[in-house]
C-alpha cells in the first residue's frame, strides 16, 4: 500500500481501487504544524519567491517524503503543474500524468481515455473503480446532505469549508472518514438555527488564510456556499462516472463556473459574493469576467501568506457586510 499524491482533485475512487491510499498535497501543506516551514524550504531548493505559495507547499509536501507517487494533473488545473512534475520527476520521484478536456471538443472521450490511462498507471481494473464509486457514492450524498444544513443554517460555512475540501481524499480513509461525517451530521442536526440577515457566498481557488471565516461568520452573517469546495466534493448525481467528472467545473472554463455560480446564488438566495483569489495565480484573471457576470456585489480578496487575514482586509469586508446590509434595509 502506497501513498499517492496528487496535485489538485482527480478521480480519487480509482486510487481506492488500486488498494493505494490517496493524498491531496494542499491538504499535507495548508494542515501542517507550520506551513511557513514548507514555503521555506522550497524558496531554499530554488522555487521564485513570485510562485504562487500553494505550489511550493505541493513541492515541499513532495520532498519531505509525504508520498511515494504522485498524480500531476497537467491538464484543467494549473500550468505551474508542469514544471512541478518535472522537478518531481528530477528527483526520482514517479509520476502519474492525468488531464481534463479543457478546450476539447470529443470531451468524454477525452476523458474516458485519461480515466483508463489512469487505471493502467495504478494496476487498477476500471470495473473494481466501479464498485468504489457506488460505495464511496453514499458518502457523496451525505456530503450534499451537509451542504444542504449550510443552507438551512445549521453548518457553519468554515465547516462546510472542511468537510467539502477534505472529500478530495477522503482523509485516505474513506470509512473512517463517513464515521466523523455521520457524528457530525447528527451534532448539525440537532442545532438550533441561527437566522442571520446576509447571505454570502465564497467563489474561487480554498483561502490560505486561517480565521476569513472566523471572522466573516463573526458580523453576523452566514456562510452558504463555498464552491470550489463543492466542486472539489463532486455534487453532480450522473450515474455515469465519467460524466459527473464532466460536469464537475474547477478544471474546465470560467463560463461553466460561472453558470454554477449564478445558479446557486439563486437557489441559496445568496447576497453578496467574496471573490478568494491567490496571489501570482493566473486566474486572478478570471475576475473581470466573475464582476461582470454576477448580479450580485462581488469583494475580491487576494491572500499570499498562510496565517491570519489583515487589517486592511478586514476594514474591506468590513465595509462591504455593511453595503449589503444597507441595501436590504
Ligand atoms: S492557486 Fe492558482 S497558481 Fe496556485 S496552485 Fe492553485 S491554480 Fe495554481
Amino acid at each position: 500500500m502506497k501513498k499517492i499524491g496528487f496535485t489538485t482533485t482527480i478521480p480519487v475512487e480509482i486510487v481506492f481501487a488500486s488498494k493505494n491510499i490517496p493524498v491531496d498535497l494542499n491538504n499535507i501543506f495548508i494542515t501542517s504544524e507550520s506551513p511557513y516551514k514548507f514555503l521555506e524550504y522550497a524558496e531554499d531548493d530554488g522555487l521564485p519567491r513570485n510562485t504562487c505559495n500553494w505550489i511550493k507547499g505541493i513541492y515541499t509536501a513532495v520532498m519531505k517524503n509525504s508520498v511515494e507517487e504522485v498524480i500531476a494533473v497537467t491538464q484543467g488545473d494549473c500550468s505551474n503543474t508542469h514544471a512541478l512534475m518535472e522537478l518531481f520527476e528530477n528527483a526520482g520521484v514517479k509520476v502519474h500524468p492525468f488531464g481534463y478536456p479543457f478546450g476539447i471538443d470529443n470531451a468524454y472521450e477525452y476523458l474516458k481515455n485519461e480515466i483508463l490511462n489512469l487505471c493502467k498507471s495504478l494496476d487498477v481494473d476500471f470495473e473494481e473503480v466501479l464498485k468504489y464509486k457506488d460505495r464511496i457514492d453514499l458518502i457523496r450524498k451525505k456530503l450534499r446532505y451537509l451542504d444542504k444544513l449550510t443552507v438551512q443554517g445549521k453548518v457553519s460555512g468554515f465547516e462546510n469549508h472542511l468537510w467539502l475540501v477534505t472529500s478530495t481524499d477522503f482523509n485516505g480513509d474513506f470509512e473512517r472518514y463517513e464515521k466523523e461525517l455521520d457524528d457530525f451530521i447528527g451534532e448539525a442536526e440537532a442545532r438550533s438555527v441561527t437566522e442571520r440577515n446576509i447571505r454570502l457566498g465564497f467563489i474561487g481557488v480554498p483561502t490560505i488564510f486561517d480565521d476569513i471565516y472566523q471572522f466573516v461568520e463573526s458580523k453576523g452573517v452566514a456562510v452558504v456556499f463555498n464552491e470550489v469546495q463543492r466542486q472539489f466534493s463532486i455534487p453532480s448525481v450522473s450515474d455515469d462516472f465519467i460524466q459527473r467528472y464532466i460536469d464537475y467545473t474547477y478544471p474546465y472554463d470560467i463560463f461553466k463556473r460561472v453558470e454554477d455560480i449564478k445558479a446557486q446564488i439563486a437557489d441559496r438566495k445568496i447576497d453578496g459574493i467574496i471573490h478568494y483569489v491567490q496571489s501570482f495565480c493566473y486566474r486572478q484573471i478570471q475576475d473581470v469576467i466573475i464582476k461582470k457576470s454576477l448580479d450580485v456585489p462581488v469583494i475580491t480578496i487576494e491572500g499570499n501568506d498562510p496565517g491570519n487575514i489583515d487589517a486592511r482586509t478586514k476594514i474591506r469586508l468590513e465595509s462591504f457586510i455593511e453595503m449589503l446590509s444597507e441595501k436590504k434595509v
